[in-house]
Parts: structure tokens; C-alpha cells; sequence
């Protein structure tokens, strides 16, 4: 009797178990959010074929699938892959190979790093960046001199933080060949002294210094392609949008893509070059990279002057900012992205800037459109201006680490401005949503530190005790959905990516903490435990 029990036991064990729909993972015992549309949470996820199967309670996923891998979270808190709204990703891996300049307090300090780098394995050309004269006790541009002393012969280039302004010695100049009266360079674009170069240069003068730099090898891209993947999976970056690249990087993304070797989902921008136009004369979209966006300029950055400011800056009254190209360059590409059916991101910090690519936008943007075009970084909006964003559907995206990176500095250029600054919440509030991002390498790859600057708007040191203008925080829904959901949408991908919903992509990423509901000292150490796109296990701590 016992035997026929337990063999019809054992039988309809087997038919339960065969009558289960089979998946690739199931994931079990996590803290997840779905940041679906009512923010929900389960506690486990069936995915298959690189795709989320379904969500719910563990019985309900244990009673209805089958898998040979079962991961068990332990409790561990599970969101969906995070998504960098605005980022540099092949400069980010280059960045891995140059000499980081980040943090330095003072000149000498960046003598020193240089000259530590060199230690062993000197280089035909020193490339550093992350050099920031904020931080610095004397905030003025330093001079060349000093590197001049330290390296006569080899070309040194430094960019500054923001890659707005570059320090370059002697070596370096003379290879590109400029002189002091050279009319290639724009006024205030190179610093003097007694009509000689100082050795700093800003915006389009800092760029040929950085175009100066020898170009690597198509193996050596390969590999910082890869750095800057891996680099980005410790983060939990499942997807990144790429703002801008010349065609031979995303040629070269396409193809480390379709060989499976790129895996992180790419939505990568134009440079706003011929080539790039000729080249793509509609969007794009292979396998895990996108190709939609035209990216432009409207002016260059806070910390070195060159945002474009309506009115003068307060630190130095008579200066109101470079402009990048012409009024009539930008309307053109705005009009080749509109017909050819781009999307446009404009980068805009100054009110001046951002008044002008809103005005430009709206001429040609019927309202009520759904083109997603975006203003990128919308760093000092005048109030008179914020209602175009939501008039005409245009996307404010934002790094929430500039507003704690720059708080320290920016009240001194903007004076009283400093309100019209940074103001996330109110820019949120225009469409009901908005991306962010870091702008990497400028600031740290890692995205928990853009939630955490979001939502307390505090540097690393937990400064200002309590927060910098706090009216503009976003909550922590909020700051989580903008690097999910709300990043995706800002590249027409919300229907396949940035939540945890049956039939999109299982992306996610699993913390070491749960950064909704540990204490704010607590946030900032957060770490990733495992990072998963399509499925598959791309880190595990
Ligand atoms: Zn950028």
C-alpha cells in the first residue's frame, strides 16, 4: 500500500514537475524592484531566452517554472540594470589608461602623479586629465612652466575635469605647431602672458591639443572598448548612452557587438561631423547598439567660463561664455536631425545656451511631439524659460553628481543665479520624468553615487550637512526610476528595458545593500554584488 502511495506520489511529483514551463534562471528570496508603474516589488523573477518570463511571489515562480539554475538572493535587493543617461564611454576606457589627475589639490600634486607614472615605463606622450584648479588653494590657471622643467622634451596634455581646458607644455605646443599671433586661434581661447602662451588653452584650442594625441592602434580600441565594459558591469551598468562618437568607434562598437564580445546596450550619439552624417543617413539599430541621436553644442562649461551666460558672469564681470560654433551651424544640424528623423541632444550649461537650443528646438518641434529631443546637462535654466520644456516635449537630462561636484565654485560665477542651477525637481516636474546620468569620466562611473546626489544632494563628505538646495532633490522613486525607466525612455527603449516586467530584457543588477531603505551615511558604500544583462552573468563580485 505504502509503495503505491508513494509511487503515485513519485508519479504526479514527476507529472507537477514536467506540467512546469521551463526557464533559463530563476531567481529567488530577493528584495526586487520592478519599478514598474506602481514601483512594485516581488521577490523572484523566471527569465528565458534573455528575457523576463514572469515576476512574482517565489511559490508562485517555484510552482510554475523549472530551472537548473536557481539563484538565491538571500534577501539581497535586485533593481534593474542601470542605464547612464549621459555618459563617455570610450573615453572612459581611454581614461583607464592615462594619468589621473582627479583630486589633485594643488599643481605640485600633479607634478608629482605625472612624474610617478613615468616611474618605469616613461611615455612618448603623457596624456593625464581630471585636473580641477577649484580644489586648489590659488583657484587661478596655473602656468606651463613647471612641466616645462619636469618634461623638455616629451608632449605633455592635461585635461581639465570638465575636457573644456587643457594644460599643454612647451613639447606639446610646438608639435602641433601654434604660435602666439596664430589667427586659427579664437580670442580668449589661449591664455597669455607678455605675448607668450601660458600653456592653457580652452574649448576648441583644447580640443586640437587633445586631437594632437597620437591615435591608438584598432586592437588597442578593441581593448578599451572592453575596459570601459568592464568597468561599467562592476557598476551595475547594464546600458549607457554614449554622448557622441566618431564613426570609427561606433563602427568599431558595432562590430564588438554583433560578435558578442560588447554586451552592454549601447545607444551611442553622433558626433555632429560630415562623416558621420554621410555615413548614417537614417537611425540605426543593430542587435544592442542604437544610433538615433545627432549630438550638439550650444557652449562649453561652468568651471572653466564657458558656459554662455545671458548676463555676465559674477566673477568676472565682462565675460559671458564661449560660444561653440555658430547660431546658424546649430539650426543646421537641428534641421538635418529633424528631416533624416534624429533625435538631438544639445549640451547647454549656461541660461543663455539653453534659452537658445530651447528656442531653436521649439521652431522647429510641433507641440505636443513625441521626438524626445533632449537638453543635455540644462544646468542654469532661467525660470521665464522652463515651461518650453514641457510646451514642447524636450527632455532635460541630468548628472546629479555636477550639481555636488560644483556647488563648492558655483555660486561664485553665478552669483545670485545659483537658484536657476541644477534645479532637478523643477525640471522633473515640466514632463513628469527625466534621465540622469554622470557624464563619466568627468565624474565616477558608479551610479549609486548619482542616487545618492540625487536624493540628498551631498558630496562624498556628506557636505552641506543639510544638502544643497534641497528644494531641487528628487525622491529616491524618482532618482532610481530616472536611472532605469526613465533613462530608457529617454532613448525610445522603454518598452523592452529599464524595468523588471515580463517580455523586456533581464538586465539587473543586485546590491550588496538596499539603497531605498538603508541610512543615508549607509548609501554611498553600497557595492555590487552581480550585474546580468540579457540573462547572463557579466560580474559577480
Ligand atoms: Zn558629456
Amino acid at each position: 500500500m505504502k509503495k503505491i502511495i508513494s509511487g503515485l506520489l513519485f508519479s504526479s511529483l514527476i507529472l507537477a514537475c514536467n506540467m512546469k514551463d521551463k526557464a533559463d534562471m530563476i531567481i529567488i528570496n530577493g528584495i526586487v524592484y520592478t519599478v514598474d508603474s506602481t514601483f512594485s516589488r516581488c521577490t523572484s523573477i523566471a527569465v528565458r531566452d534573455g528575457k523576463i518570463l514572469a515576476t512574482g511571489s517565489d511559490d508562485k515562480i517555484l510552482n510554475t517554472y523549472r530551472s537548473e539554475t536557481i539563484v538565491d538572493l538571500e534577501g539581497a535587493a535586485l533593481y534593474p540594470g542601470f542605464n547612464d543617461a549621459h555618459c563617455h564611454f570610450y573615453g572612459m576606457g581611454e581614461g583607464l589608461r592615462t594619468v589621473d589627475l582627479r583630486g589633485a589639490l594643488s599643481f605640485e600634486e600633479i607634478l608629482e602623479r605625472l612624474k610617478k607614472s613615468q616611474e618605469g615605463k616613461p611615455s612618448e606622450f603623457i596624456v593625464g586629465e581630471g585636473w580641477d584648479q577649484n580644489l586648489w588653494e590659488d583657484k587661478s590657471f596655473p602656468s606651463n612652466e613647471k612641466l616645462n622643467e619636469l618634461f623638455p622634451v616629451v608632449p605633455v596634455v592635461l585635461a581639465r575635469i570638465d575636457y573644456h581646458a587643457v594644460i599643454a607644455n612647451e613639447a606639446a605646443i610646438k608639435r602641433l605647431g601654434i604660435i602666439p599671433a596664430d589667427p586659427s586661434i579664437a580670442p580668449g581661447e589661449a591664455l597669455m602672458k607678455n605675448g607668450k602662451f601660458l600653456g592653457v588653452f580652452l574649448e576648441k584650442s583644447a580640443d586640437r591639443f587633445k586631437s594632437s594625441v597620437p591615435a591608438v592602434k584598432p586592437q588597442e580600441a578593441a581593448k578599451i572598448l572592453l575596459d570601459a565594459q568592464k568597468e561599467c558591469f562592476k557598476y551595475g551598468l547594464t546600458s549607457v548612452s554614449d554622448a557622441e562618437e566618431p564613426l570609427s568607434v561606433i563602427m568599431l562598437m558595432d562590430s564588438l557587438s554583433a560578435k558578442g564580445d560588447l554586451k552592454i546596450r549601447l545607444d551611442v550619439w553622433l558626433t555632429a561631423s560630415e562623416e558621420n552624417k554621410m555615413h548614417y543617413s537614417s537611425p540605426y539599430i543593430n542587435g544592442r547598439v542604437r544610433v538615433s541621436t545627432l549630438k550638439l553644442y550650444v557652449d562649453g562649461a561652468l568651471g572653466s567660463r564657458g558656459a554662455l551666460m545671458v548676463e555676465p558672469y559674477s566673477d568676472i564681470p565682462g565675460t559671458r561664455g564661449i560660444r561653440v560654433g555658430t547660431s546658424q551651424q546649430f539650426e543646421d544640424n537641428c534641421k538635418w536631425a529633424f528631416d533624416k528623423g534624429f533625435q538631438v541632444a544639445t549640451h547647454c550649461i549656461g541660461d543663455a545656451a539653453n534659452r537658445e537650443a530651447l528656442t531653436v528646438y521649439s521652431k522647429l518641434l510641433p507641440p505636443g511631439n513625441d521626438l524626445r529631443w533632449r537638453i543635455e546637462h540644462a544646468q542654469v535654466v532661467r525660470p521665464a524659460d522652463l515651461d518650453i520644456f514641457r510646451m514642447y516635449s524636450i527632455i532635460p537630462s541630468i548628472q546629479p553628481t555636477h550639481a555636488t561636484s560644483d556647488m563648492l565654485w558655483a555660486d561664485e560665477r553665478l552669483g545670485e543665479r545659483i537658484k536657476d542651477a541644477y534645479i532637478y525637481r523643477q525640471l522633473k516636474e515640466q514632463l513628469g520624468w527625466l534621465p540622469s546620468g554622470t557624464d563619466f569620466p568627468i565624474e565616477s562611473v558608479n551610479p549609486v553615487y548619482t542616487f545618492f546626489a540625487a536624493v540628498y544632494r551631498k558630496n562624498l563628505e556628506f557636505l552641506p550637512d543639510k544638502g544643497f538646495q534641497m528644494e531641487n532633490s528628487l525622491t529616491k522613486e524618482d532618482a532610481l526610476r530616472s536611472m532605469t525607466i526613465w533613462a530608457a525612455k529617454a532613448s525610445f527603449e522603454e518598452g523592452i528595458k529599464g524595468s523588471i516586467e515580463p517580455g523586456k530584457y533581464a538586465d539587473f543588477v543586485v546590491l550588496d545593500r538596499d539603497i531605498m531603505t538603508i541610512k543615508e551615511f549607509d548609501v554611498p558604500y553600497a557595492k555590487v554584488s552581480m550585474t546580468f544583462v540579457g540573462g547572463e552573468l557579466v560580474y559577480s563580485k
